[in-house]
């Protein structure tokens, strides 16, 4: 009676705990949506990222491939230099990447270099994200959490080509 009155009480306190990960998870993708939504206003496909270390944001970054004229110019990149920068160091252990959609493996490798502790992706991306690939193109020790707001993410850049092509 007293054992499963626990297991009761210690279900409970692991769904609260799960659900403040994910309204924390909610939080900086939404902030990670913001910076998608620059990326769309200068005509660049909308894509954003934000690097959090223990509860502050120490990189943002949206896609920029189109007016720096650069491939590489991706959310993620531009994120991980200015955490580095910001942070002082090559490394982004205890840090979390926010990016709305699902990285590619260029990126997945760039953050495997930094060794960030956690990936939060919104959108999958079956074509070119990195899980397509090989899920191995990430650091063996980074968490990674997919879907968080995963239609609002996905839904921003089908909106883009949507207006594109009319
Ligand atoms: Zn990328």
């Amino acid at each position: 009676m007293r054992l499963s009155f626990h297991a009761r009480d210690a279900s409970r306190l692991l769904s609260i705990v799960s659900r403040t990960n994910m309204d924390t998870h909610e939080k900086y993708m939404r902030e990670a949506l913001r910076e998608a939504s620059f990326a769309a206003s200068e005509d660049e496909v909308p894509i954003g990222a934000v690097i959090v270390c223990r509860g502050r944001i120490v990189g943002k970054g949206h896609n920029m491939t189109e007016k720096l004229n650069d491939p590489t110019a991706h959310a993620e990149m531009i994120a991980i230099t200015a955490a580095t920068e910001a942070l002082g160091g090559k490394y982004l252990n205890d840090c979390t990447l926010y990016v709305t959609v699902e990285p590619c493996p260029m990126c997945a490798g760039a953050l495997a270099w930094s060794q960030i502790g956690e990936v939060v992706y919104g959108a999958a991306d079956p074509k070119r994200g990195f899980s397509t690939f090989s899920p191995s193109l990430m650091h063996p020790k980074t968490k990674i959490i997919a879907g968080v707001l995963a239609e609002e993410c996905g839904g921003i850049v089908s909106d883009f080509f949507k207006n594109k092509r009319s």
